[in-house]
Formats: structure tokens, C-alpha cells, sequence
């Protein structure tokens, strides 16, 4: 085809896709092309990052001064924590992270006496009697104080919040900014979010209405079927039973795609950073489809030597 700006810019992505991997791809001829067109499918994503929260108690010996037994605290959504790095735990893109804030610690009730602060005497098994004598381990009273609260009947207790965290991503693809693009090859950019041309970007602890659209920012008016993707991204991201929501991202860009036509009404679609070529197996050497050729050769041949070996071999006895 003629010389075109875009045909130069889609070439060269092929050439770089190409020595990626030298032997395994084949690069396009110029002259195989029959024409370019620059697609800008319009990538939406939402990534929201999850939290639930527990409370975790851990028993300690007996507190050193006489502190009075304090309420469990109940609700871990009404404490007032540190900001976690959200940015870094979205960008290492671990499915779950785990933090263990402390609070300070309380005091409770001893678990092993149930706060009595004595426990029955296990000489006498709580019958003050031994062999018709009294027990000399608890003086006769069948109760001895409790060793793990020192008999004070309170325990020191570790406090901890289980912070878990879990990253989920959305995306949506839409052919322009209209319509979103059903069962195509560009949903391969759904698995493979590329750089693209940024849009529109928005991030809140919890995302409430998409403000890209007619806010006047550096988004023009999105087209309506685009911020209903958008607005139906942001319902769907409910957290599960239990859990909030901690922060959402979300982001709009254009990615874009040379559809470059090739003969016999093959198309090859290029895109992304580093360049990738849709279908894969569009461009590959002659030499790689001889391969099976030459295997399923390969095979004959040993089965003819095999025959003609067992042939001969019948004959020779
Ligand atoms: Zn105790
Ligand atoms: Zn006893």
C-alpha cells in the first residue's frame, strides 16, 4: 500500500514485536499490507481494594497493678487506624495482604477461673479431703488460686485488629466511546492492560459516581453508553459480607490498535507497550509450519524401517 505515517508507525511495532523473538516471528512485508486503520478501543478500569477487619485477643499473664476489667471492644469498623500504603500494596498486585495493628492492650477476666481468681484444688479434688484428713494442699477450703492469673481473677490481653486486604480489578472495553465491544479479539486487552492514552483518572475511598463525565475535565463528554459502563463498574464492586471497601481506582484510556488487512481477508491487530500481534499465531515463519510436516515424515519413515525390518527378520529364520 501507499506510504502512510500510520502504515510507518504500525510497521515499526511489528519490527519491534518481531525481534522480540527473531526465530519464532515473521516480520510483515510492507507489501503484504492492504491497508491500516487506527482503532482507539477505550479501556475502563475499576480496581478496588477490600478490607475486613477482625479483632484479635490474645491472653497475657496478670496485669502488674490492680487495673479494673474492661469491655471487650466490639466494633473493629469504629477504630481510627493508621493509613495503610494503599498505593504500594496495588501496585505489588498481591491477591491478599495482611495487617496486625495494635491497640492497647486490656484487661480481662481470667479465662482459666472464669475471673473467680481460684481454681478447685486438684489434690483433693475439691473435697478439702484426703484420706479422711484434711488436704494439705488447699487447707481443707477444696479451692487453690488460679496460676495463671496469680489468683488476681484478671489477665492482661493483647490487642490486635486483622486487617485483610484484597485487590480486584474490572475492565471494560469499549470500541470507541460508545459502544462496548462484545466477543472480539481486542478482549485480549482485557487480560493485558496496556499504556494507552490517559483519560480520565479518579480515586477515592470509595468511588461514588463517575466524574468524568460532563465535569468539565480534561474528559470531554463521555458518550452516554460509556459512563452507564462506568456507573454499572462502580455498583458491581460490592464488597463481600463483612467486608468495606479501602480505596478505588478508577481509569480511562485510549489504547491504540493498528487493524492492519493483510490478503485473503486475514487481519492482524497490533497494539500495546510492549508491542504485541493479534492472533498470535498470524505471523509465524514457514520454517515453524514445516515442523509438523516433517514430524508426521519422520514417523513414517520409522514405521516403513520397522516393517521392513521385522519383514526381514522373518525371513531370515
Ligand atoms: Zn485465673
Ligand atoms: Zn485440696
Amino acid at each position: 500500500m501507499e506510504p502512510s505515517p500510520e502504515l510507518d508507525h504500525a510497521l515499526a511495532l511489528v519490527r519491534r514485536w518481531h525481534d522480540q523473538r527473531p526465530g519464532r516471528r515473521r516480520m510483515l512485508d510492507r507489501d503484504e499490507i492492504r491497508s491500516v486503520r487506527v482503532l482507539g478501543p477505550v479501556q475502563v478500569r475499576l480496581r478496588t481494594l477490600h478490607e475486613d477487619r477482625f479483632y484479635d485477643f490474645e491472653e497475657g499473664p496478670a496485669p502488674e497493678d490492680d487495673s479494673p476489667v474492661e469491655a471487650e471492644p466490639e466494633d473493629p469498623w469504629g477504630v481510627t487506624l493508621d493509613d495503610v500504603e494503599l498505593s504500594a500494596m496495588v501496585q505489588d498486585a498481591e491477591e491478599q495482604r495482611t495487617r496486625w495493628p495494635e491497640l492497647p492492650a486490656i484487661v480481662r477476666p481470667c479465662s482459666h477461673c472464669e475471673g473467680e481468681g481460684t481454681v478447685r484444688c486438684h489434690t483433693c479434688g475439691g473435697d478439702g479431703i484426703v484420706d479422711i484428713a484434711g488436704c494439705g494442699e488447699c487447707g481443707g477450703g477444696g479451692k487453690v488460686p488460679c496460676r495463671d492469673c496469680r489468683g488476681t481473677a484478671r489477665r492482661k490481653v493483647r490487642v490486635r485488629i486483622r486487617r485483610r486486604f484484597r485487590f480486584d480489578e474490572a475492565t471494560r472495553i469499549h470500541e470507541d466511546e460508545s459502544d462496548e465491544v462484545g466477543p472480539h479479539v481486542l478482549l485480549h486487552l482485557v487480560d493485558h492492560p496496556t499504556p494507552g492514552e490517559v483519560f480520565h483518572e479518579q480515586d477515592a475511598p470509595r468511588i461514588q459516581r463517575y466524574a468524568g463525565k460532563g465535569s468539565g475535565t480534561s474528559y470531554r463528554e463521555a458518550a452516554t453508553p460509556m459512563a452507564a459502563t462506568i456507573e454499572k463498574l462502580l455498583k458491581d464492586a460490592q464488597p463481600e459480607q463483612g467486608e468495606h471497601i479501602a480505596h478505588q481506582w478508577l481509569s480511562v484510556t485510549r489504547i491504540p490498535v493498528y487493524a492492519l488487512e493483510l490478503s485473503r481477508g486475514r487481519t492482524a491487530y497490533v497494539y500495546g507497550d510492549p508491542p504485541k500481534v493479534s492472533p498470535p499465531g498470524l505471523l509465524r515463519p514457514s520454517w515453524l509450519v514445516l515442523v509438523p510436516l516433517l514430524a508426521a515424515m519422520a514417523l513414517l519413515a520409522g514405521a516403513a524401517f520397522t516393517f521392513f525390518w521385522l519383514v526381514a527378520r522373518a525371513k531370515g529364520q
